[in-house]
């Protein structure tokens, strides 16, 4: 299986908790090994670009408030099928729906406060990896 790379993000209703090294430890546990990571406050025009593609959905104006509500954790995951991993370690969108023992079952409060993102596809997470970090700052 070929190792990938993805794109993470410990949202800000996760970090105002307390919750980056719990999450990440998830993370590592599940097999996945961070290769970047940094704390940034997303401004809006950097939250609304990231979300570019749910901008015509309801929930878009509460995304990029909440988005820009707090410090969030932006990293680089790598490992075997890490795209698949990621998506499964960090369970379903609304975390009523998310399975036992994932990061939105344990830790997220609400579909619109659930506590990380990961890219769903190779091309996504090659675009949100460019979207905030550059090639020298990825040390695999
Ligand atoms: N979201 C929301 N309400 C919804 C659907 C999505 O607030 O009805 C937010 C939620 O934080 C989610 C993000 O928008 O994580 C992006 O939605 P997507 O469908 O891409 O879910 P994800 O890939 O994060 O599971």
């Amino acid at each position: 299986m070929a190792i990938e790379r993805t794109f993470s993000m410990i949202k800000p209703d996760a970090t105002k908790r307390n919750l980056t090294g719990a999450i990440t430890q998830m993370l590592e546990e599940a097999g996945l090994r961070v290769v970047a990571s940094k704390r940034v406050f997303m401004s809006t025009r950097q939250a609304e670009g990231f979300y570019a593609v749910h901008k015509d959905r309801p929930f878009f104006g509460e995304l990029v408030e909440t988005m820009t509500s707090g410090p969030t954790v932006v990293q680089v995951l790598e490992g075997e099928n890490a795209i698949l991993k990621n998506r499964e370690i960090m369970g379903a969108t609304n975390p009523a729906n998310a399975d036992e023992g994932t990061i939105r079952k344990v830790h997220a409060l609400s579909i619109g406060e659930n506590s990380v993102h990961g890219s769903d596809a190779p091309e996504t997470a090659k675009a949100e990896i460019a979207y905030w970090f550059s090639e020298t700052e990825i040390v695999g």
